[in-house]
């Protein structure tokens, strides 16, 4: 028998029995697919409230009680919490956390925080960056209870506090948000940089930091690692997330039902929130059924209008202004080489223990 030396945290049978849930079935592409599921599930119902509140000639909003019902309905008896998260000067946020029992590693439950404008316990249909925050962040939660490598590895990393801590505010500060945090005119500057110029300042900054605080290669490994799964699960919640805002400002079933009405469509009924959604629309990429001469046309081009629109809306906020493809890939660049150091030090050990 050998016994093989892990050098990446083991994860306990226990940990991964108290997160896994009925929900965590399958391959990943499986459980891929039933985030997804669950995702347009949530999204649907949460369309049934405002349409029948709108029937009824209300307000379409979604409280925070109809909120913890659409959840216990779609994932039910996992402990999730909703909180009011006080409205910001900068404009909206969500956080999304796990509730961990640190001295026993498990997890407890969930906890979403929306930015509820007013701080009134609703959110508006029409305030688009709240249901944004909304659908991203409940992203998070459905990708942590079908795919918890991210949620298990965090809880059963063998760092010690101050070094955990350490890990997570750089990612946090530097790593994640980094240009987010800067000023506007430093972001503008900083967006206007050219890739190479991008990949070097990340670069550098890991470097920096890594200089700085004279880890070892294997706590660097448990850091890189722990990095590149933050990022990771960030785009698929900006993917999925994005995607959704795009449905939601652009509902192919009304404008569809409004072209075979024989109406023209107008800026304002395909673009929602005009103010927001006008700086990514330029001229050439806006939708005009006037250039089609039969309804099947218009219809097939208002379609793959949709479909353009989403990619490159993902692209413009994943790839151009969160930068977080490049920075997933320099991450694992760093993490190869530290993994490589690990590596050719256990070789050394163990060639020198046969000797
Ligand atoms: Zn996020």
């Amino acid at each position: 028998m050998s016994i093989r030396l892990n050098i990446f945290a083991p994860i306990r049978p226990k940990v991964v029995e108290k997160i896994l849930n009925p929900l965590v079935k399958g391959s990943v592409s499986t459980r891929e697919a039933s985030a997804k599921a669950m995702f347009s599930e949530f999204y649907r119902m949460r369309e049934d409230i405002f349409l029948r509140k709108e029937k009824l000639g209300k307000e379409a909003v979604v409280t925070k009680e109809e909120l913890e019902d659409l959840f216990e309905k779609v994932t039910p008896k996992i402990p999730l919490d909703i909180n009011i998260f006080t409205p910001v000067k900068n404009g909206p946020g969500g956080t999304f956390h796990v509730q961990t029992d640190w001295s026993c590693r498990i997890v407890e439950g969930y906890e979403l925080n929306i930015q509820f404008p007013n701080n009134k316990e609703y959110i508006k249909k029409s305030d688009f960056d709240s249901m944004e925050t909304l659908d991203h962040e409940s992203c998070h939660f459905f990708k942590a209870i079908t795919e918890p490598k991210y949620t298990v590895r965090n809880i059963s990393i063998k760092l010690p506090f101050n070094v955990r801590r350490q890990k997570s505010y750089y990612y946090n500060t530097y790593l994640y948000q980094n240009e987010l945090k800067k000023t506007f005119i430093l972001k503008k500057k900083f967006l206007q940089n050219k890739e190479p110029a991008r990949i070097d300042n990340v670069k550098k900054g890991i470097n920096k930091f890594f200089n700085k605080n004279k880890f070892s290669s294997l706590v660097k490994v448990e850091m890189l690692q722990d990095w590149r799964l933050g990022l990771k699960d960030e785009i698929a919640a900006w993917n999925q997330g994005l995607k959704s805002y795009i449905e939601f400002r652009f509902p192919l079933n009304e404008l569809t039902k409004k072209l075979q009405n024989g109406k023209e469509l107008k800026l304002k009924d395909y673009a929602r929130d005009s103010k927001k959604t006008h700086t990514f629309l330029d001229k050439s990429k806006r939708f005009n059924s006037k250039q089609y001469k039969t309804l099947d046309e218009k219809i097939q081009a208002l379609n793959s209008f949709v479909v353009e629109l989403k990619d490159w809306k993902c692209k413009a906020v994943i790839d151009d202004i969160l930068f977080l493809n490049n920075k997933k890939q320099i991450v694992e660049e760093f993490l190869a080489q530290e993994i490589a150091k690990v590596r050719a030090k256990q070789k050394e050990l163990v060639e020198r223990g046969s000797k």
